[in-house]
């Protein structure tokens, strides 16, 4: 597959290889892990689709939802870390929103990253690394926000954008839009399955393919809270997740299901919770910036 420039240039920060960082497995042997500081939940825009059976294959033909676009900053002692980046600040208090497919779905945004990390005395280039669920433009809206970060993604997610472009014409618009919002950090770690990013239990990247190729969910550990898991896309419903629906925009459904029954035995061994990133519901009962889990 011929990429754009050689991948040799651009894993030179591939800080977290895999090689020390085995896939975790439900039945790992449990080692103290140490915790994050703060998570905080970062407004990332909100949206209305115009046809839930999208999500739902088979139900809801023609019913609107309104899901949730939930970004998350966290506090590694003096490291900070933004897991996804969300709608488009540039479609701040736009009356028309800004839109991924617009026959579709159209998205909203409140309130601007920037605005959300100022409220707690942070500014962009404060954050070290970005971590990408997946390269779908309503998560990585605003990577070009964070030119000094580091940008942590999947290599089978990289690769995957910088392929032919798939045939079906929605993940092709969705692939097209994935090149140019992302661009070409200058900092980008790919990464291949599980990684231990701190090498010290407290935050943990999980391989969740299905959505994409090299879509990714990732848990922490909270001294008070306990285990968190955000979803990425693995599930956009906690219905769905329940039920093992996968949705009609999706890459691979059994790589998907296999995803979402590995996220429950994950939270089972772990007493870990689920925060799904577009479950509107479930994401409004959540704790809001400047307010944080710990
Ligand atoms: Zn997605």
């Amino acid at each position: 597959m011929k990429l754009p420039f050689a991948i040799a240039e651009i894993t030179c920060l591939m800080l977290f290889a895999t090689a020390s960082a085995p896939q975790l497995s439900a039945t790992e042997t449990k080692t103290p892990a140490a915790s994050i500081d703060r998570l905080y939940r970062v407004d990332c825009g909100h949206s209305l689709a115009n046809d839930e059976s999208v999500w739902t294959p088979g139900e809801n033909k023609g019913k609107s939802i309104e899901f949730s676009s939930t970004c998350y900053l966290i506090q590694h002692g003096g490291e900070y870390i933004m897991w996804d980046t969300g709608v488009p600040e540039s479609a701040i208090g736009d009356p028309n929103g800004w839109s991924t497919l617009p026959k579709l779905i159209v998205y909203h945004l409140d309130k601007t990253i920037s605005s959300q990390l100022a409220e707690i005395g942070l500014k962009p280039a404060d954050i070290d690394y970005v971590v990408v669920s997946h390269t779908h433009g309503d998560h990585i809206g605003n990577v070009g926000l964070f030119p000094d970060a580091t940008v942590v993604m999947q290599q089978a997610e990289y690769e995957w954008i910088n392929s032919p472009p798939p045939s079906d014409p929605n993940l092709n618009t969705l692939v097209q839009l994935a090149r140019k919002l992302l661009g070409h950090p200058r900092r980008l770690a790919l990464v291949t399955g599980d990684v231990d990013l701190f090498r010290d239990g407290s935050v943990r990247l999980l391989s969740t393919p299905g959505h994409t190729p090299g879509s990714q969910s990732l848990m922490v550990h909270l001294a008070k809270t306990g285990y968190v898991i955000l979803s990425g896309d693995v599930a956009h419903l906690e219905d769905n997740f329940e039920r093992d629906i996968v949705p009609a925009l999706n890459v691979d459904k059994p790589e998907s299901i296999s995803s979402m029954d590995r996220i429950k035995e994950i939270m089972r061994e772990f007493n870990a919770q689920l925060f799904i990133n577009h479950d509107k519901h479930q994401a409004d009962g959540l704790k809001l910036l400047p307010d944080y889990y710990d």
